[in-house]
């Protein structure tokens, strides 16, 4: 296997954790024999340090002549009074948007090592979560016609919700290809009481269910789904929705896990090629202080090589790495707990490869 990747190191945290990733993926790549090449990129405050831009023309371009992207993270203070289309939060936007990734993938998965670090009840925790929330990217209320107009002398804000048939179509198959592929379980969720979309997202959904008599599936509204995630996260295996309620759903289902340093996300499109980025931000606190937990970057890593590569040994090699670093005690500060050991970014990152060069 011979693959071509982009590398966007970001701002902040950035460049270390995706240095680390990075490190982890050469040692996928000698145990398992593949070749893996990286072009890396500027984005977000570093791309407009260098061009003006937070997504310069190269960068894309890159992208496009890559198999697939790995992301550090994007933002900081020293870009915060730039004007809305010009922050480094567009360089990531633009990035989604010009590659047409429309599904978002987020593992919400507490490793038992650090249950302790769930804000969930020991109970519910012990019953184990597992799930993927699969995410519509690119459609619905953020990407709609947004207006704010004086009416009879007052202000009168609207933004509409479009979401065509073959925007919901796209991302359930997204859902239910990946639901085949864990535990076979999928809920909707919805809004379906009130909301024209969601009745026609419903409908759609019952229609794409019926391709896959394997696979059972479920509608949920939204409200109760937010209920559910606090009250019985076992029961879920893959939710789908809608970009809203999947952007709202996504940081509540991080929350219950721990911490947001151990939590990637991939963004896929069409084709094979894939956006890879952990969830956090550039966490500007903490960095250039090897502090930051890299596992949510490595495991992005992991997502790329079983989503856009189709290379399981290799991810379940990473997957079983993280695991047993996390078992030898080794903890971020993010993650330190009792009688845990604290390491750096850096040494995090080295004890991940030595375990699969093990
Ligand atoms: P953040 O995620 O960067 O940080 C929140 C807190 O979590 C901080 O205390 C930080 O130190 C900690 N943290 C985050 N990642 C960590 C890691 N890997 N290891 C250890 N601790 C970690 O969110 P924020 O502070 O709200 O935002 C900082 C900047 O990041 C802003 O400019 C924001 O716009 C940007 N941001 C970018 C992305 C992205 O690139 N995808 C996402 C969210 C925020």
């Amino acid at each position: 296997m011979d693959k071509r990747i982009t590398v966007l190191p970001g701002d902040g945290i950035g460049p270390e954790i995706v240095t680390q990733a990075v490190a982890v993926l050469d040692a996928v790549a000698q145990k398992y024999d593949c070749h893996f090449t990286y072009d890396f990129c500027d984005i977000g405050g570093a791309a407009i340090d260098r061009t003006g831009s937070p997504l310069p023309q190269e960068t894309i371009d890159a992208c496009f002549a890559s198999d697939s992207v790995l992301l550090g993270a994007v933002g900081g203070p020293k870009w915060d009074g730039l004007p809305g289309d010009q922050r480094p939060e567009k360089g990531l936007l633009g990035i989604r948007k010009a590659l047409g990734l429309y599904a978002n993938l987020r593992p919400a998965r507490l490793f038992p090592q650090l249950a302790t670090a769930s804000p969930l009840r020991k109970e519910i925790v012990e019953q184990g979560i597992d799930f993927l929330v699969v995410r519509e990217l690119i459609g619905g209320v953020y990407f709609g016609e947004h207006k704010t107009e004086n009416v009879n002398g007052e202000w009168v804000a609207t933004d509409s919700m479009p979401y065509a048939e073959h925007e919901i179509e796209r991302i359930l198959r997204a859902a239910f290809d990946i639901a085949m592929k864990r535990r076979k379980n999928v809920i909707s969720v919805d809004k379906a009481n009130v909301l024209d979309t969601s009745r026609l997202w419903r409908k759609v959904a019952a229609r794409v269910a019926q391709d896959y008599p394997q696979v059972t599936y479920t509608d949920m509204l939204v409200d109760n789904a937010a209920m559910q995630i606090v009250r019985n996260p076992a029961q879920f295996d893959v939710v789908v929705t809608e970009n809203m309620f999947g952007d709202i759903l996504t940081d509540e289902a991080s929350m219950i896990t721990g911490s947001i340093g151990m939590i990637p996300s991939a963004s896929l499109g069409a084709g094979t090629r894939g956006l890879y980025e952990p969830i956090h931000g550039s966490a500007p606190d903490i960095a250039g202080q090897d502090q930051a937990n890299p596992i949510g970057t490595i495991l992005s890593a992991a997502m790329m090589l079983r989503y856009s590569f189709h290379q399981t040994a290799g991810a379940d090699a990473i997957e079983n790495a993280v695991q047993s670093v996390l078992d030898q005690g080794l903890r971020t500060g993010d993650i330190l707990d009792e009688g845990g050991v604290l390491v750096g970014c850096a040494e995090m990152g080295q004890a991940i490869v030595s375990q699969i060069k093990k």
